[in-house]
Order: C-alpha cells, then sequence, then structure tokens
C-alpha cells in the first residue's frame, strides 16, 4: 500500500516533471490566459522540495498538508489556492489503509477541495475536466481488485484524457473565459497539470 515514501517521491517527482514542462504549461496559458501557470507550478513545487527536505514530514497526511500550505503561500493566481485546498482536503483523507479504494478518495476530496473554492462543475474548461474522470477511473481499478499503482495508473491516464477534451470546450469558469468563443481549440493548463501530477503519483507507486 501507498506510504509516506511514496507521497515523498510523488512531490519529488511532480518537481522535476513540472520544471521539465514548464514552458509547455506557460505556452498553454499563454494562449487562454496571462501565461503563468508554468512559473506557478514549477515555482511552488521547486519550494515544496525546499521544505520537506528541510522539515520531512512523517505520514502522508504530513506530505500533503506542507504542499498545501507551501502552494498557497508561494503560488498566486487560480491555481495556488485551488491545488492548496485540493491538497489539504487530500491530507484529511489520508487516513486508514492507503489502497487502491483510498486512490478514488484521495481523487474525490481534492475535487471537492477544488469545487469548493471554484465553484466550478465538469465542461467549464477547468481541472475539474481532469480530476473528476480520474474519480471514476480509480473507483474502476478498485472494484476490479487492482493494486494501488494501477489504479493512480487509470486514474492519471483518465485525467490526461480528460485534458485532451478540454480542447473544444468553451471556459466559463477562471481567466480563460474572458475569451469566450475564443477560448475554444486550446487545451486547459490547469487539467494538463492535473494529469501530469497524477502520472507523478503513479509513476511513484511503481
Ligand atoms: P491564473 O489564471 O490566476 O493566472 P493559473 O494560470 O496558475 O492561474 O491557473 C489557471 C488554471 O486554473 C486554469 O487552467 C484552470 O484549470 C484552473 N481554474 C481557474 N479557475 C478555476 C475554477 N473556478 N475552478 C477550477 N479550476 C479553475
Ligand atoms: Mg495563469
Ligand atoms: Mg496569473
Amino acid at each position: 500500500n501507498l506510504d509516506v515514501e511514496w507521497a515523498k517521491d510523488w512531490m519529488r517527482r511532480s518537481s522535476d516533471t513540472l520544471t521539465e514542462h514548464r514552458m509547455e504549461l506557460i505556452d498553454l496559458d499563454r494562449a487562454i490566459g496571462d501565461g503563468d501557470h508554468g512559473e506557478n507550478m514549477a515555482r511552488g513545487f521547486t519550494a515544496v522540495i525546499q521544505r520537506m527536505d528541510e522539515a520531512p514530514p512523517e505520514d502522508v497526511a504530513g506530505v500533503f498538508k506542507l504542499v498545501a500550505q507551501t502552494l498557497m503561500s508561494k503560488v498566486g493566481g487560480a491555481a495556488g489556492p485551488l491545488y492548496g485546498t485540493a491538497f489539504i482536503r487530500a491530507s484529511k483523507a489520508a487516513e486508514g489503509d492507503l489502497d487502491a479504494a483510498w486512490v478514488a478518495t484521495l481523487c474525490e476530496a481534492a475535487l471537492d477541495g477544488i469545487v469548493t473554492r471554484g465553484k466550478a462543475t465538469t465542461g467549464e474548461k477547468t481541472m475539474v475536466d481532469a480530476w473528476t474522470p480520474a474519480i471514476t477511473a480509480a473507483k474502476a481499478a478498485a472494484d476490479a481488485g487492482h493494486s494501488p499503482a494501477q489504479a493512480l495508473r487509470a486514474a492519471a491516464d483518465a485525467a490526461a484524457e480528460g485534458a485532451e477534451a478540454t480542447i473544444p470546450l468553451k471556459a466559463t469558469k477562471g481567466r480563460a473565459s474572458y475569451l469566450g468563443e475564443r477560448s475554444i481549440g486550446h487545451k486547459d493548463p490547469g487539467a494538463t497539470s492535473t494529469a501530469y501530477l497524477l502520472a507523478c503519483a503513479a509513476d511513484a507507486a511503481e
């Protein structure tokens, strides 16, 4: 099952991946926003790793709490508070057996935080369109008796598909909504970063 070493490895991989894909996320956000999403995420997760190394958390809940606090304080704009709230909820949900069924609980908790904060629903071209199919996929994997790593992979793949599926959507929440029809034809940056985060969670579990 998943443990604190997994959670730490997840964040290390996230920092590397978001730094690697910084320009891609910037370009996506440049098309329908203000072009800072890649910078926000890379900076935020670099700070997460710094803090994690200074004061290593003892459990999964502690790792997620540190991520939440760091993203809230270091990442401005929409994504900082949204991901921050997601990780606070995830931290509260990180108890008991962290098995395949818990992977669905984790995604549900994250989505719950994001929706509480941002009031978006599916189809509005936001990160909600990545987290929502991730929950369904994780649940299916758990019901099929798959491992936590497999449930995370299923969630990550579903999130990536969800991110692709934002391309034809018209944004009705966040900065991209200012563009109206002109937001159509572009992939949502936040849904894209969500897919990267979940892929890192799956990589760390394998
Ligand atoms: P900002 O738009 O303030 O510059 P970022 O560029 O870091 O912030 O993040 C933009 C991303 O945040 C969007 O691509 C979208 O996925 C997400 N987002 C924005 N508003 C909302 C919302 N109300 N609910 C969910 N996600 C949102
Ligand atoms: Mg932006
Ligand atoms: Mg901004």
